[in-house]
């Protein structure tokens, strides 16, 4: 049997979940394109998507300037009070030894996540304007979805959530502007994920290389 050409691959998709490989038929803007065996979404086209992850990526990188530069919280025990910011917390390791848990929760929290909106932009808004791919803009996309997963701002808020009700107990916890941006960002880091089709950025990208 003859090995596989180009031809014979370039409609194939593979499910990320569990490897099943279908042939793709385009589906129409609000179709799904779902695999068949584990029902996991593969493909995701929405209407003016290009534009709405755009929209949501700046917000994003605005509310983090904000989440770092404002109160995060303020702590009130017997009189005594004390008001944090997240670049607090991510350096409250004066160990050197346990600095690498503040590089570490920096990267997690903030630099990965804005890293990827970075790169969606780099990636998107030559797409939705139709210009021209950037260089390197397959490169581009290729490690924001790499990186997807070492993004982590929600994790945090969860983890924020699980320490406020344990040291609500113990203290007057006041939850500063910094606290509402954040709770707003993973917001907008879950819808924004709706609208994510690699699928169709992909196919962006082959068909301006093609
Ligand atoms: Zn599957």
């Amino acid at each position: 049997m003859a090995a596989p050409t180009y031809h014979d691959t370039k409609d194939l998709i593979a499910c990320t979940e569990c490897d099943a490989l279908y042939h793709v038929v385009d589906p129409n803007p609000g179709e799904l394109g779902v695999c068949a065996r584990c029902h996991h979404v593969m493909i995701r086209p929405r209407r003016f998507a290009g534009m709405r992850i755009i929209m949501m990526a700046v917000t994003m990188l605005i509310l983090m300037v904000g989440a770092i530069y404002f109160p995060f919280l303020r702590v009130e025990v017997q009189g005594l009070a004390h008001s944090a910011s997240i670049m607090d917390a991510v350096f409250a390791f004066a160990d050197v030894r346990l600095s690498v848990l503040s590089v570490l929760t920096a990267a997690f929290i903030l630099l990965i996540p804005a890293l990827r909106m970075g790169l969606l932009l780099y990636v998107l808004v030559p797409i939705v304007f139709d210009r021209p791919a950037l260089a390197g803009a397959r490169r581009a996309f290729r490690w924001s979805e790499v990186l997807k997963p070492w993004s982590m701002a929600e994790i945090f808020a969860i983890g924020c959530a699980v320490a406020l009700v344990k040291v609500g107990d113990l203290a007057r916890v006041e939850m500063g502007p910094a606290f509402w941006m954040f709770i707003g960002l993973v917001i907008v880091v879950v819808v924004q994920e709706t609208f994510i089709c690699s699928w169709s950025i992909w196919k962006s990208l082959d068909s301006q290389s093609a």
